[in-house]
């Protein structure tokens, strides 16, 4: 049975298997003086928020593991993590911490401004990108790098032409640099249509992670969850839920499908799906997403 949206346009949403799947979105890891895009989480916090995770037996993983472990049953006490942009940070007060405690990650960089800045965001402070020295020394360290495209753009609107560079050419690039396989992506600000997919599943790669459960949600768009600085252990733990409840919403959808095969439009919500709030309030949430 496909679902109906209001305006008469019909789909059938992903079959997904969702069970502990939840995957954290960060981006900085910095002290600051200022971030209006909410990106950035202080050290202290960062830790203690994975030592959240670890007093819960959870482990955090980069997303290939996660997979892996999940296509074989036993991802039930890992939690993906992820960093966006690839900011310099990540060397000095990420690693450390996922090291000492035996987690890992991916980080997904911007193939085309490796050693740059974060050009895309105007108006927030300027933040140093992982060099290319950087980035192979992550990949030798046992860090998953991932692609966060080749411009830090919008996939959704691009041409075949500009979709291949952003999705095969900056896979081509980071395999040069790593010397590992580059089977993660990473949609920038989370925007993703049924062409930006084809692009991704075109170029190669294993999968890709998005920012918010939708009718595309599955293996090329996997939900995150924000995480910001003024998470704690209470926060966290409603995001956590928050998000589950997301993937039974999904499931149920799912379940009230055609046997979860995905036909027709796919850029819809879901009929009787109201997303909730990620952040503390709609308006912040938005802020604190967009730049994914
Ligand atoms: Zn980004």
């Amino acid at each position: 049975m496909s679902l109906e949206s209001p305006n008469g346009r019909k789909y059938v949403p992903t079959a997904f298997a969702r069970e502990n799947s939840w995957v954290l979105m960060y981006h900085s890891v910095d002290t600051y003086e200022e971030d209006p895009n909410l990106l950035t989480v202080r050290p202290d916090r960062f830790a203690r928020q994975i030592d959240w995770l670890r007093r819960r037996g959870l482990r955090g993983v980069g997303m290939s593991e996660l997979l892996r472990a999940r296509a074989q049953g036993r991802a039930g006490s890992l939690v993906g993590l992820t960093f966006d942009d690839g900011y310099t940070d990540f060397t000095r007060h990420v690693l450390p911490i996922l090291d000492e405690l035996g987690f890992s990650a991916t980080v997904y960089v911007v193939a085309g401004l490796i050693g740059g800045h974060n050009v895309w965001d105007a108006g927030a402070p300027r933040k140093d990108l992982l060099t290319a020295e950087q980035v192979r020394s992550l990949a030798d360290a046992g860090v998953e790098i991932g692609s966060h495209g080749f411009h830090h753009v919008r996939l959704p609107g691009l041409g075949d032409a500009e979709l291949t560079t952003e999705t095969a050419l900056s896979r081509e690039l980071l395999e040069e640099i790593t010397r590992h396989p580059v089977n993660s992506f990473c949609y920038p600000y989370g925007a993703v249509d049924a062409a930006a997919v084809s692009a991704v599943r075109t170029a190669g790669y294993d999968h890709a992670c998005a920012i918010d459960h939708s009718p595309l949600t599955d293996r090329w768009s996997l939900p995150r969850c924000y995480v910001g600085d003024s998470d704690g252990g209470w926060r966290l733990r409603a995001k956590r839920a928050r998000h589950l409840m997301r993937d039974h919403h999904l499931a149920t959808a799912s379940r009230r499908g055609a046997g979860g095969l995905r036909t027709g439009t796919v850029d819809l919500p879901v009929p009787g799906y109201k997303p909730l709030s990620e952040g503390p309030s709609p308006a912040r949430s938005t802020a604190a997403r967009s730049p994914a």
